[in-house]
């Protein structure tokens, strides 16, 4: 769960967070760090793309069959993209508690056999008919978000919740309800919230990639496609943290390092972390942490009076980046007044 609160006003949970609300935890599962290893991916790219093009192709996946049960890398065909879709080679990829979240769920809307997997970087190989966005060869990250760019909430400041390709949960492409994966009996594997980065070449909207700049080691790229930019974007763009407010952090994984990142960014003159590690906070330094409150530790006080006691009154913004319901009261006792 992830819940901003701003000086009391009434609890709302955005919803463009939502979706990524688990998302907590992230294990590196591949990395491809060096600038010389993806100069070699770009280039092989282009080599094999004219190969490629239109046609299925087969590689490598991580498929999980069944609720909870291993996945097991197997080989899969992966259609060419149709209009308004990008294919893309995933480069690297990393583990969102979101996946885990859904591979233990038994019942809809998880569904299988399936390719989890959603934050990733990769590039470019090849694209569907109307596609000028991006072109092959373009480093990508894929977003489960999708940026229409055209639709009332996409042309909005207040809203990232694009109206004509919403976000949910389901097991197709966004616009053609229909999958790009097959085993290779034919039967087909679904897709998991738009992206499937859980294989070396996917299928993506084109509303579902950004370009960005290959300059950025793919290991962090990666990263982009979830967990810092909930974090991040929290701070930055749904909160607006203003300059010289104080800021707490409740939880100091992924997301909670991403907000006190944006948080840094935007001013912030006091970032309070929250967690029960005492490790995170010289961790929590680097991204912007000022003060630490160890929640193991606070004897007979409530974390919200430890913080109001800090602060002389509550943290101006209160970020919960755990999902426990308790410290979301917490979190909401210790917004100043106001
Ligand atoms: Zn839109
Ligand atoms: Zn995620």
């Amino acid at each position: 769960m992830f819940l901003i609160i701003r000086k009391r006003e009434p609890l709302r949970q955005s919803p463009s967070r939502k979706s990524k609300s688990t998302s907590q935890t992230i294990y590196q599962i591949s990395i491809y760090s060096s600038r010389a290893v993806l100069n070699r991916l770009l280039t092989m790219e282009e080599k094999s793309s004219s190969k490629t093009q239109g046609k299925a192709i087969r590689c490598k996946a991580a498929v999980c069959r069944k609720p909870g049960e291993a996945l097991v890398i197997e080989e899969i065909m992966v259609a060419p993209p149709m209009p308004g879709e990008v294919r893309v080679r995933i480069i690297c990829t990393s583990l969102c508690h979101s996946d885990i979240t859904f591979w233990k769920m038994k019942d809809p809307p998880a569904i299988f056999p399936t390719i989890f997997g959603h934050e990733a970087v990769g590039v470019v190989e090849s694209v569907g008919e109307d596609v000028d966005e991006v072109s092959e060869g373009d480093v990508v990250i894929p977003t489960f978000m999708s940026v229409c760019g055209e639709c009332a909430d996409c042309i909005s400041k207040k809203s990232n919740l694009c109206s004509k390709y919403p976000f949910k949960i389901c097991p197709w492409m966004p616009r053609y309800e229909t999958s790009r994966f097959t085993d290779l009996k034919g039967q087909v594997l679904y897709h998991f919230i738009f992206v499937s980065s859980f294989s070396e070449y996917t299928v993506v909207d084109v509303c579902n990639v950004t370009k960005i700049d290959p300059a950025v080691p793919p290991n962090r790229a990666c990263l982009l496609s979830c967990g810092i930019s909930t974090g991040f974007g929290a701070a930055w763009k749904t909160a607006e943290v203003e300059k010289g407010s104080t800021v707490a952090i409740f939880g100091l994984g992924s997301i909670g390092l991403a907000v006190a990142e944006g948080a840094r960014l935007c001013g912030a003159a006091r970032i309070i972390g929250v967690d029960i590690n005492p490790n995170k906070f010289e961790f929590g330094k680097k991204f912007g942490v000022t003060d630490f409150v160890n929640a193991a530790n606070c004897g007979s006080k409530s974390v919200s009076q430890v913080i109001n006691e800090m602060s002389g009154g509550g943290a101006d913004y209160c970020f919960e980046c755990v999902g426990l319901a308790s410290l979301v009261h917490e979190a909401y006792a210790c917004c100043r007044l106001g």
